[in-house]
């Protein structure tokens, strides 16, 4: 029973196809730069995991460009210039306010010039109306077509384990309001076992691809539907 029921768990996480072109493809060079949309409401666990993705690009050597996209607080542009300079990333960010368009445009650019790797965008934090998320992603997203015109890579959108059905809740929000191609689910160091993890997976059809387990730098991990079935049946 236990491993009838652990394969079929294991194979319900496996089942979304991969719908980015970064994470799912199959040895395929990565593009350069692999841009990387973030999106995610305040608290998940976004600016840390933007933190974390660019020290694991360059931990690899890489370079890495990060657009601080969420202009609506001054503390996030702070924190993401802070994460920058200990991870080793270069920050592009514009005053409290300002418009993130401009930001974005201003990262790829300078990923262009500097030759970087990798562009990791941070978008707005707020659940505001779904019509200005909308309005908002798509303009980011004509930015950076207008440079690269097959990105973004990859959609990330960033959920915080711990919240339950509110996860689900963001995560049909913002598929709505955009092409999400990724799940980090984070905080799964906790006490949560993040199981809304199976409602994602088998009603929105989106990959889980990374799990935050801490607040460091190195606390995320490949999502793997195995260790993660187990720790659940544990
Ligand atoms: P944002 O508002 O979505 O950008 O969220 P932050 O990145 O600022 O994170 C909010 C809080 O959650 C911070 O205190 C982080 O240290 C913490 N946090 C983020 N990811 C994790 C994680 O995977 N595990 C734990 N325990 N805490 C996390």
């Amino acid at each position: 029973m236990r491993a009838a029921l652990k394969q079929t768990l294991v194979e319900l996480l496996q089942s979304p196809q991969a719908r980015g072109r970064l994470w799912g493809a199959n040895g395929a060079p990565p593009p350069k730069p692999a841009v990387i949309l973030v999106l995610g409401v305040n608290g998940t666990g976004k600016t840390t995991t933007i933190a974390k993705l660019a020290h694991a690009y360059a931990r690899e050597g890489e370079r890495v460009v990060i657009a601080a996209g969420d202009t609506f607080r001054a503390a996030a542009i702070e924190q993401i210039k802070e994460w920058g300079e200990r991870v080793g990333a270069d920050v592009v960010a514009h005053q409290q306010g300002a418009d993130p368009g401009a930001v974005v445009f201003d990262a790829m650019g300078a990923a262009e010039s500097r030759g970087a790797d990798a562009v990791i965008i941070d978008t707005a934090g707020r659940l505001h109306t779904k019509f200005n998320l909308m309005e908002e992603l798509r303009k980011i997203r004509r930015i950076i077509e207008r440079k690269e015109p097959d990105a973004p890579h990859e959609v990330l959108l960033v959920l915080d384990a711990t919240i339950g059905q509110n996860a689900l809740i963001q995560a049909k929000a913002f598929a709505e309001a955009a092409e999400v191609t990724s799940v980090c689910l984070t905080k799964l160091d906790g006490t949560s076992k993040g199981g809304i993890v199976f409602a994602i997976c088998d009603q929105l059809k989106i990959p889980v691809r990374f799990v935050g387990t801490g607040e460091q730098a190195d606390d995320l991990a490949p999502f793997s539907a195995e260790s993660f079935v187990d720790a659940l049946l544990r």
